[in-house]
């Protein structure tokens, strides 16, 4: 990559894109903007010498503007949350379609040279996910196609435009099939927060009341992988430079598996606190069990998201308890 080269990031008023733009300003990159339908006030992150605009790429004349000039572009806008969010509101996720189909066709015009899209392990057949015993996922078990409803049929149609851009027009495009993300700077609460922002939260709010208890979503057998966010903004570089992956997903995700309740005691043991647990049946849970196969970027980049989720979950626990502060305080934080 060439350090003058623009590099424009869409989503990047949240959490993912927000540390994205982070990371490359860090790596010495000269030239990148940053979009999100956000007003700039309300964007999670803001990177000093970053241009940022406030643009909904759900109108085509918006992504033209957004793509103006650009080398590289990196394509996270989306309207998404953890599984209370995706499961009620499938209409607002598969509306993201509009975002990455006139995104993708304005970098085209725009002659941009590579195109990243996120997609998500909820792209994945959910008949393979009935069992928390779950076999890990592997590139390959996308088709024959049953996405989760909404969320994941748009990841899934989104990356076949991507990779038609590269059939048809020999636009480079490139695509991450994420699984759970987490981190400081990620939604911790109102909705859209996922499983470890939630426990976390939940475990600040126990431990504040003096509750001494905590409800978890379904029978917290469910079982998922956790990828902390510094290995998801490192991997996104990896997966864009690297030519083997041109118009081919690939799965960014911890390989490390665990239950809801696992993750719980994880967050309890961080804070230092044993809390009693009740359990919600009727709550969204999502599948029984997901798991990231990592032979495929193994072998390609010798690499694979390692970040022990004890280390992430410490990080994030202190982050969110900071922001739990703050916001009792009066002062303004990410939500
Ligand atoms: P996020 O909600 O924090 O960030 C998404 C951003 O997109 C938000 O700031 C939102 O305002 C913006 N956006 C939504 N609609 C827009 C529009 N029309 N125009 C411009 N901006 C718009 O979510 P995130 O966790 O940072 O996710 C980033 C990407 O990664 C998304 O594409 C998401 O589907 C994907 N992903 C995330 C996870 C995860 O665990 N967080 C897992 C799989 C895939």
């Amino acid at each position: 990559m060439n350090k003058d080269d623009l590099i424009v990031v869409t989503g990047a008023g949240g959490f993912i894109a927000g540390s994205l733009v982070r990371y490359f300003k860090e790596k010495g990159c000269l030239r990148i903007r940053a979009v999100d339908k956000k007003p700039l006030p309300l964007w999670y992150q803001r990177v000093a010498g970053v241009e940022c605009l406030s643009l909904d790429l759900s109108q085509e004349k918006n992504c033209r503007r957004a793509v103006e000039g650009a080398a590289e572009v990196y394509n996270l806008a989306a309207d998404m949350g953890g599984m209370g969010f995706i499961e009620h509101n499938r209409i607002e996720c598969l509306r993201s379609i509009l975002i990455n189909t006139h995104m993708v066709e304005a970098a085209y015009r725009a002659g941009a040279k590579r195109y990243f899209f996120s997609s998500s392990a909820c792209a994945y057949n959910t008949e393979l996910q009935k069992d928390p015993h779950v076999r890990a996922l592997k590139e390959s078990d996308a088709y024959p196609a049953m996405a989760e409803r909404g969320y994941g049929w748009e990841k899934l149609m989104s990356e076949m435009f991507c990779q038609e851009y590269w059939a048809e027009r020999g636009m480079k495009t490139f695509m991450a099939r994420f699984h759970n993300v987490y981190g400081p700077n990620g939604t911790w609460d109102g909705g859209r927060e996922k499983a470890p922002a939630a426990m976390c939260r939940k475990v600040i709010e126990a431990r504040d009341s003096g509750r001494g208890d905590i409800t978890i979503w379904g029978d917290g057998t469910q079982t998922r992988s956790f990828m902390y966010i510094d290995d998801c903004t490192q991997g996104i570089d990896m997966i864009m430079h690297c030519e083997q992956l041109i118009a081919t997903p690939i799965n960014l995700g911890s390989s490390e598996l665990v239950s809801i309740n696992d993750l719980v005691g994880i967050v309890e043991q961080v804070a230092g606190v044993k809390l009693s647990r009740k359990y919600d049946p009727t709550a969204p849970k999502g599948v029984a069990g997901r798991n990231s196969d990592n032979t495929m970027i193994q072998r390609i980049l010798k690499w694979e998201p390692a970040t022990p989720l004890r280390v992430g979950i410490a990080a994030t626990y202190r982050w969110i308890e900071s922001q739990y502060r703050d916001r009792k305080a009066g002062k303004r934080t990410v939500d």
